[in-house]
């Protein structure tokens, strides 16, 4: 096996996913293809790394449990803010039935768009524009995941999901960014459960 191979294998390894669809899709989604070649084998490893425009790409058991906790199935149809370089995006494109992404800056949109290509089997769509103002164009959405985060949960993103629908996003608080999942449930996006606190980039307001 090639190097490259074995290390990605490895990480998959130690993610210890439980969800065999969400292995699988970690299994084929390279990261290194996603960042700087700079970063070598490192982009193999389960740490945040930099993507242009002073962005950070979440490490993999971030992104793993993020989307295992959106319940991503074959038939989602799933929107994410904060494209960023586009791994994400990648993986989500190998669970659901259809993709939107939504990203700020222009030139990461543009990058993310060139490294997602077209090999995944759900079909998507990177978007430039303001993620506060989630994409109407395309919802409601089954799922909704935010890589970035936010001050409240943005009303768009409320109004923009399904009727039992989830929407998986990091609030900041005074000391972490808690990773958290709510559910619409009649009409009303209540709260469901803590993911973990972590560390993310702010989601700000407007477009780039
Ligand atoms: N999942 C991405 C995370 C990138 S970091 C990855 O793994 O690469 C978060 C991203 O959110 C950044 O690219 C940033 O530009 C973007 N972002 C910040 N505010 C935003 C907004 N209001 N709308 C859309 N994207 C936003």
């Amino acid at each position: 096996m090639p190097r490259s191979q074995q290390a990605l294998a490895d990480l998959v390894a130690s993610l210890g996913l439980s969800d065999p669809r969400i292995e699988a899709a970690f299994r084929v989604v390279d990261r290194a293809a996603f960042v700087s070649s700079d970063y070598g084998g490192t982009a193999y490893s389960d740490r945040p790394l930099g993507i242009p425009e002073g962005q950070t790409t979440s490490q993999p058991s971030l992104i793993a449990q993020m989307i295992d906790h959106a319940g991503v199935t074959a038939g989602s149809k799933v929107l994410e803010v904060g494209t960023g370089c586009g791994f994400q995006t990648a993986l989500l494109a190998h669970l659901a039935t259809e993709v939107y992404s939504i990203e700020r800056s222009l030139a990461l949109a543009d990058l993310a768009r060139e490294r997602i290509g077209g090999n995944h089997p759900a079909p998507v769509s990177v978007i430039h524009g303001d993620g506060w103002e989630g994409y109407g164009a395309a919802a409601p959405y089954d799922v909704i995941v935010v890589s970035a985060a936010a001050s409240t949960l943005p009303d768009a993103l409320q109004e923009q999901l399904r009727e039992g629908g989830r929407i998986v996003i990091p609030i900041a608080t005074q000391h972490s960014d808690d990773v958290l999942v709510f559910v619409k449930r009649d009409g009303r996006v209540e709260l469901d459960h803590l993911v973990t606190p972590a560390r993310f980039v702010p989601l700000v307001k407007g477009q780039g």
